[in-house]
């Protein structure tokens, strides 16, 4: 038996094939797991996901969400290997560049390699070419600052608009975000303290008529685990920091929910588990509004998205 030790903790063998040496110990259910059945698991976990959720059809036209990051890639390969049993689906990649300074350029290069070596129709677009005006433009000239919004509340909802009308050329059936559990229950939590009226599941399929639905096959995954699997796939970590990352309330969340699930291990799991056990007892309404200008879903009479929009264009006129 190995018995070499990382501090004082004994190794032993790997829980699953009980011959290697494991590399990582899973502290909410004490499994240890070498490197081979870390990875085997770890894609294994993702495809449970996509089957208790029922994720995707069998022949999705599958838009997924590139940022050059390493989460969005490792999505990207995996839906690659999960897809080749699904001959009759189809996966492309989308990339969006905000227009932030250089952050971009990294990502940009990695996602084209990455596309080209698994064979996947890459699109790019930015912000420039779908609204006229870059993220960077926005925060410099204070506009951001005028109308009161942090650069990340304008690059999420901005984004997001632009990769629904980059699907929608592309008419995908669906569109897959590489959300963790972390990032979700951070958006469950940040839509609480933000008193959001309509609290919806997020990265499930919801199909209604004329809407992509959007689903995030890793929201059972850690992040953790997600940044384990990208190094021993040998994915690479962007370099460059996006400089706005510290300006988001999303970051204070971040930090709080990584130490508290470090100290009180299982909560992420937990709160999840609960908070949709609450939302699916909440009616959804059976009609959905419509943004006057794009037509997208929205709860408003103008989207958020148009409205952000206009209000730029029209500062940057002046
Ligand atoms: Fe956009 Fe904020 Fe992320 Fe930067 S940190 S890419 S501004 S959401
Ligand atoms: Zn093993
Ligand atoms: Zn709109």
């Amino acid at each position: 038996m190995d018995t070499r030790s990382v501090k004082g903790l004994s190794l032993g063998t790997c829980s699953s094939c009980g011959k290697r040496t494991p590399i990582y110990f899973r502290r909410y259910s004490g499994v240890k797991l070498c490197s081979t059945c870390f990875k085997e698991d770890f894609v294994k976990r993702v495809r449970r996901t996509i089957s208790r959720y029922g994720l995707f059809r069998y022949d999705d036209r599958i838009v997924v969400a590139v940022s050059g990051g390493k989460d969005s890639l490792v999505l990207l390969k995996i839906l690659y290997e999960i897809e080749q049993d699904f001959p009759k689906s189809e996966l492309l990649a989308v990339l969006i560049d905000e227009g932030i300074d250089s952050y971009r350029l990294d990502g940009l290069r990695t996602s084209r390699e990455i596309a080209r070596i698994l064979n996947i129709e890459l699109h790019e677009t930015s912000f420039k070419d779908l609204y006229g005006f870059t993220l960077g433009e926005v925060v410099k000239s204070g506009i951001a600052e005028k109308l009161k919004l942090n650069p990340c509340t304008i690059c999420g909802i901005l984004r997001r608009k632009a990769l629904v009308t980059v699907a929608r050329k592309l008419r995908a059936t669906v569109i897959a975000t590489a959300h963790t559990l972390d990032d979700i229950v951070q958006t469950y939590l940040l839509n609480l303290l933000r008193g959001e009226k309509n609290l919806r599941p997020i990265g499930l399929r919801r199909e209604v008529e004329n809407i992509i639905p959007r689903v995030a096959p890793l929201r059972l995954t850690p992040q953790r685990e997600l940044a384990l699997y990208a190094y021993l796939e040998g994915i690479p970590f962007q370099s460059r920091t996006c400089p706005y990352t510290h300006e988001s309330m999303r970051d204070e969340i971040r930090n709080f929910l990584t130490l508290y699930d470090y100290k009180y291990t299982g909560s992420l799991y937990a709160f999840l588990n609960m908070f949709e056990r609450i939302l699916g007892k909440i009616p959804q309404p059976a009609e959905v509004n419509r943004c006057e200008i794009c037509g997208e879903p929205t709860d408003r009479r103008i989207c958020r998205a148009c409205e952000i929009v206009l209000s730029i264009r029209s500062l940057l006129k002046n």
